[in-house]
């Protein structure tokens, strides 16, 4: 709604020229659909636009000529469909060939008895001006242990306020999550805390979770309770060299900070990590380092994650299972192809037919 509304405040005047600075990259499928659809109505109108960005889905739906850089020069222009299907530059291929696309390549073999974290009629309610909103509705769920369990849904349907509850970041209105077979979000915080190292978060905005006065070394060290030698090894383990140790958080790239965000997470040697949008805010090779990380750590400590995002290619690519939630419920869950192959819920289709992959 925040972009629809910047839209429309920039078209009021009806100006000849627009310019766009990644208008889809924060929305979910089917928001961003929307958006595209309005620009698509806005060029029939005669407005020309210009769209920066590095969505190149969005590109093929609205663009008709593409300019590609790389490192402040044009390095590719023509058509639309000329640089899509027939890219003559290095640059303009490796962004091609980074979007997500395909199935997890290792699947899990996990084991029906290896429940890791459990939960079952979960709820809750925010109160809210005139009302209450059901930002939760009887989810129940399972994840085994080396599994990954994607959450997919629209902007609203609940799915950061159902990370936090497996956190027990908060309390569930109705319902229970269990840890490694133990009671979690009923337990008492006293009896949480020596196991709060076993379920951890990467939060969406990973520079905002981190003290701008402390170097990446010192955060790792806090986080663990660990010594030098350890935070080298841990940043070696997220491909990032051990003299990062030395910087602030903040003079770090998007990928190296969510680098540092995994790290932080793995710094308890954690059996279970939920990841809230971790890739959303980067570009597509970026965001495909990040996710073969990911791939790769699973398969080394027998993680299990559970991974929150709007985007289903990255969903495809990283996990094993999906549960799609709408209004705070869970409409449909299961293995990840399967539900690929035969949608049954009609926003799972709507999602799917928006993602176009
Ligand atoms: P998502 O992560 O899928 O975008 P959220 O879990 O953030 O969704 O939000 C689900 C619903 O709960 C939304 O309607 C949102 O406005 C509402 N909500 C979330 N957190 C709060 C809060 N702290 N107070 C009031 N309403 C909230
Ligand atoms: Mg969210």
């Amino acid at each position: 709604m925040r972009q629809r509304a910047l839209i429309a405040s920039a078209i009021v005047t009806a100006p000849p020229l627009l310019v766009l600075d990644e208008p889809t990259t924060a929305l979910d499928a089917t928001v961003a659909a929307g958006v595209l659809r309005l620009l698509g109505r806005l060029r029939e109108e005669g407005a020309a636009l210009l769209l920066i960005t590095h969505d190149l889905g969005a590109v093929a739906r609205v663009a008709d000529r593409v300019v590609v850089l790389e490192g402040g020069q044009v390095v590719e222009e023509g058509t639309t469909a000329q640089v899509l299907m027939t890219p003559s530059h290095e640059a303009t291929r490796s962004l091609i060939a980074a979007l997500p696309r395909g199935p997890k390549p290792q699947p899990v073999s996990a084991r029906p008895d290896q429940v890791v974290l459990s939960a079952r009629g979960l709820r809750r309610t925010y109160p809210v001006p005139g009302g209450k909103v059901d930002a939760v509705r009887d989810v129940g769920l399972e994840l085994r242990r080396g599994e990954s369990l994607g959450i997919v849904g629209e902007s609203g349907s609940g799915k950061s306020t159902l990370a936090r509850l497996l956190m027990a970041a908060e309390r569930p209105d109705g319902g229970e999550v269990r840890l490694e077979g133990q009671e979690w979000s009923p337990a008492p915080e006293s009896r949480r805390r020596d196991r709060r190292g076993r379920i951890r978060l990467v939060p969406q905005d990973p520079l905002g979770s981190m003290d701008p006065r402390r170097t990446v070394g010192r955060i790792l060290r806090d986080a663990g309770a660990i010594d030098d030698d350890a935070v080298s090894r841990l940043l070696v383990s997220v491909q990032l060299d051990p003299t990062v140790a030395a910087r602030m958080p903040r003079s770090l790239s998007g990928g190296q900070r969510q680098r540092v965000a995994i790290a932080r997470a793995l710094a308890t040697d954690p059996e279970v990590l939920v990841l809230d949008e971790p890739v959303s805010a980067l570009d597509v090779q970026v965001q495909a380092g990040i996710l073969d990380l990911l791939a790769v750590l699973q398969a080394e400590r027998s993680l299990a994650m559970v991974l929150v995002s709007h985007d289903l290619a990255v969903v495809r690519r990283t996990c094993d299972t999906v549960a799609v939630m709408s209004r705070g419920e869970i409409v449909e869950q299961g293995p990840v192809e399967a539900i690929w192959a035969s949608p049954e819920h009609e926003v799972t289709r709507a999602l799917l037919s928006a993602t176009g992959t």
